[in-house]
């Protein structure tokens, strides 16, 4: 049997990186089995619907290399992929349970059950609509044919006919058994009153009809699950495979990852900008290959030590042993560092292709981008980090406190003026650093004077990338310039 999984988001917004990894875990499970990976867009709640999400749910796959083999955009054999254009599906489905007494039609206005729900309140009791009280209620068991005739002119709703005493148990990947009494389980509404199904019965239906073998899909929807396997045993369907992944955590460990913990703290939680102003990872100059391994690490690992995985890596590896039943705690500092890894790693000339770098670039000579990317790139664990890491190519600059007072009593003018000469004499080739080591031994100036006060006044600070690359880059004259100004600073 071929592999089918589907990643089934709402069109309600941007892609949470919650969604995202979802969608990750999906996708790795297919190619992994050889399987099919399907994009199916949950749109039947029409009150949540944000216009743009659709498209940018797709950019976002596309832009992590994960793309949907059937979807909405390039269709398959088992569409439509939107929900909103199957209702005619899901007619004709709950028709079928209707026959069967699976389901029945309810007539309860909003005032009625209103008033059931406060009396239970009062009562101190949970308004359930169900088994043990649907007798009560305005719907297709307790009217005659005639009523039920006229009721059905106006509005209605279908729900779920639950059988109670029974114990549904149903099977997770991760965390193994869950078992409920189907005593707990209200009549859930299948058919709302605006004709569109409901989340639950879309989901199984869909499930069924485009073939899904395992459905992986985020820890939340784990209480749901008794209901899903009461629906496909109402229809008398065998139910796929269930995966639930653990929750993504705050950094702090405590709670739920919101987008207000990104806004705080200062990290993305979209992979794509959103709107004008939610920047997300890629605007943050998170590499795809980044933003994937580290998306990967949210609840799973394979067993080793290792944090670095390719999606060719991960296509090949991934494995449901691998997925934590814990949730997973998020950190920015982790998913900077593991992109570190990709920007190290891709070459400069195809950084210094990436639109995000051009755009820092821009301000210099472009026959010298690859002399800076390859520069400075060791120091950029995101590609925003390039803006920061040139700031030292742009004149004026402060110099840092700290570092001067380092050398101030440790005669710099001396070395500074030696530098001039050396520079006018030896240029910025590597004959500048010979000769430069060699003046500091014969003084007994010692070289650590000798290169602070050096890359105080090229840089305006203690730290950097290799100083005498700097200064080949900067060029003879703009070196000599910057070392004058330190000395009448220092004088
Ligand atoms: N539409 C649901 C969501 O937005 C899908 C849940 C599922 O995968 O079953 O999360």
């Amino acid at each position: 049997m071929t592999t089918r999984v589907r990643f089934a988001p709402s069109p309600t917004g941007p892609l949470h990186i919650g969604g995202l990894r979802t969608a990750l875990f999906n996708y790795l499970h297919a190619r992994k089995n050889n399987g099919v990976f399907i994009l199916r867009v949950e749109d039947t709640d029409q009150n949540r619907y944000v216009e743009g999400s659709e498209d940018y749910i797709q950019h976002a796959l596309e832009w992590c290399g994960m793309v949907p083999d059937e979807g909405p955009k390039n269709g398959g054999a088992f569409g439509p992929y939107r929900q909103s254009e199957r209702s005619s599906i899901y007619k004709e489905h709950v028709n079928l349970l209707l026959e069967k007494g699976a389901a029945y039609y309810a007539f309860d206005s909003s005032e009625e059950l209103n008033a059931a729900r406060e009396q239970a309140e009062k009562n101190k009791e949970t308004f359930r609509y169900g088994s043990q009280n649907r007798l009560q209620f305005k719907n297709s068991l307790t009217l005659s044919k005639e009523e039920i005739q006229t009721y059905l002119r106006g509005d209605y709703v279908v729900r779920l006919k639950v059988e109670p005493g029974k114990t549904v148990t149903v099977f997770d990947e991760v965390r193994g058994n869950v078992q409920v009494s189907s005593d707990l389980i209200d009549d859930k509404i299948l058919i709302k009153a605006d004709g569109l199904p409901t989340y639950h019965f879309a989901n199984v239906v869909d499930d069924k009809l485009m073939k899904i073998t395992t459905v992986i899909r985020g820890e939340e929807w784990l209480p749901s699950l008794p209901l899903h396997q009461l629906i496909y045993d109402a229809f008398g369907w065998d139910s796929p495979q269930f995966m639930h992944l653990p929750l993504i955590l705050k950094p702090s460990g405590k709670g739920k990852l919101s987008k207000r913990d990104g806004d705080k703290e200062g990290f993305p939680v979209f992979p794509l900008q959103w709107k004008q102003d939610t920047p997300g990872f890629r605007e943050m100059g998170f590499l795809p290959e980044g933003m994937v391994n580290y998306l990967a690490l949210l609840g799973w690992n394979d067993g080793s030590d290792n944090e670095f995985f390719s999606l060719k890596n991960l296509e090949a590896k991934f494995d449901v042993e691998g997925v934590q039943k814990g949730g997973a705690r998020f950190d920015y500092e982790k998913a900077r560092w593991i992109n570190h890894h990709y920007v190290i790693e891709q070459p400069t000339e195809e950084l210094i292709q990436n639109p995000y770098v051009l755009e820092i670039l821009k301000e210099f000579p472009k026959e010298k981008y690859s002399s800076i990317v390859a520069l400075v790139k060791e120091r950029l664990y995101t590609l925003k980090d390039l803006e920061q890491e040139t700031a030292f190519l742009k004149t004026p600059y402060d110099y840092d406190e700290k570092g001067v007072a380092k050398v101030r009593d440790k005669n710099p003018v001396k070395v500074l003026e030696q530098i001039c000469i050396l520079l006018e004499r030896a240029g910025v080739g590597g004959e500048l650093k010979e000769q430069l080591f060699h003046w500091a031994k014969e003084e007994g100036v010692p070289l650590g004077v000798v290169m602070q006060s050096f890359r105080l006044s090229l840089v305006g600070a203690l730290s950097g990338p290799d100083l005498f690359e700097v200064c080949a880059l900067l060029g003879k004259d703009v070196s000599l310039k910057r070392v004058q100004n330190f000395i009448n600073y220092l004088t």
